[in-house]
C-alpha cells in the first residue's frame, strides 16, 4: 500500500463532511496511521475511531503553539515518527472589505496561516531528523482569483499567505528531503459553506466550471494522497489546483 507504516497528521479533520475527514479516510485506506487533530477532543477521538483500529484523535487548537507541540509529542509517543502533515484546519467569513474588523482579520489569519506555520514548526525538527517528510498546505482558489464564493478578502489574503509560506518552506527544507506543497480547492461541498448555497447560486457557479459540477471532499482527499505519498517524490513548492477547471491559468 502507498502509505504502509507512514504516520500522517491531518488538522481540522473531525468535521463529518469535511475535506480533512475525507482525507483521513483515504490515507487510512492506503495504509497510513492517521492522527486527527481538531478543537474538541471528543470529536477528534470519535473521528479517529470511525477510521478503524490504530488511528489517533487529539485535541489541538492550531493557533496555539503549545497545543501543536503537545499534539506532536503525543504522536511521537504513540508511533515514534511522523511522515506527513496536512495543514487543513481553516475558517472563513463572508465579509466585504470595509466590514472586516480587527477580530475578524485575526481569527481568519490565525487559523489559516498562523496555524499552518505552528503545526509545520512542530513537525519539521522530527522530519529533518528522519531526512524525510511531506507537508501539504490547504490554500484555496480564493487566493488565486481574489475571492472564492464565500470567503472575504481577509480569507483570500490568509490563503495567499499560505501559498507563500509553503513555497518558502519548500525552498528551505528541500535539502532535508522534506517536501512542502499546496492544494487550491475550488468550491467543495462541505459544512464550511453551511446552508448558504441556494439552488440558483449553485446553477450559476456550475456554469463557470468546465467539469460541470461542484467538487466533493474526496476530490481533494485524493490530491492529498498523491502529495503525501512517494508518488509525488520529485514535487516540492507546487500548487495543485483541484477546482474542476474553475480557474485555468
Ligand atoms: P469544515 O468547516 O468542514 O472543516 C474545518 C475543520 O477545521 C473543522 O473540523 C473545524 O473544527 C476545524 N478547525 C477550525 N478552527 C480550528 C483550529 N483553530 N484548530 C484546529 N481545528 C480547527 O471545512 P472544509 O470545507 O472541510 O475546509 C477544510 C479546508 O479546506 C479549510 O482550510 C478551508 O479553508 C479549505 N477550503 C475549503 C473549500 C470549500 O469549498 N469547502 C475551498 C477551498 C479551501
Amino acid at each position: 500500500m502507498l502509505l504502509e507504516n507512514k504516520v500522517v497528521i491531518v488538522t481540522g479533520a473531525a468535521s463529518p463532511r469535511g475535506i480533512g475527514k475525507a482525507t483521513a479516510r483515504v490515507l487510512a485506506a492506503n495504509g497510513a496511521r492517521v492522527v486527527i487533530l481538531d478543537l474538541r477532543e471528543e470529536d477528534a477521538v470519535a473521528a479517529a475511531r470511525d477510521l478503524g483500529e490504530g488511528h489517533l484523535g487529539l485535541a489541538c487548537n492550531v493557533t496555539r503553539k503549545e497545543d501543536c507541540l503537545v499534539a506532536v509529542e503525543g504522536v511521537l509517543q504513540k508511533y515514534g515518527r511522523v511522515d506527513g502533515l496536512i495543514n487543513n484546519a481553516g475558517i472563513t467569513q463572508p465579509l466585504r472589505v470595509m466590514d472586516i474588523a480587527a477580530e475578524n482579520f485575526d481569527a481568519v489569519v490565525d487559523v489559516n496561516l498562523r496555524g499552518s506555520l505552528y503545526m509545520s514548526q512542530a513537525v519539521i525538527p522530527h522530519m529533518k531528523k528522519q531526512s524525510s517528510g511531506s507537508i501539504v498546505c490547504m490554500s484555496s482558489v480564493s487566493a488565486q482569483r481574489g475571492g472564492g464564493i464565500f470567503g472575504g478578502p481577509h480569507y483570500s489574503a490568509a490563503k495567499a499567505g499560505v501559498l507563500g509560506l509553503a513555497r518558502a518552506m519548500a525552498r528551505e527544507l528541500g535539502g532535508d528531503n522534506v517536501r512542502v506543497n499546496s492544494i487550491t480547492p475550488g468550491l467543495i461541498q462541505t459544512d464550511i459553506t453551511g446552508d448558504k448555497l441556494t439552488p440558483e447560486m449553485r446553477a450559476e457557479i456550475i456554469k463557470g466550471i468546465p467539469l460541470n459540477r461542484l467538487g466533493n471532499a474526496e476530490d481533494v482527499a485524493n490530491a492529498c494522497l498523491y502529495l503525501i505519498s512517494d508518488l509525488s517524490s520529485y514535487l516540492t513548492g507546487v500548487t495543485l489546483d483541484v477546482n474542476g477547471g474553475m480557474l485555468i491559468h
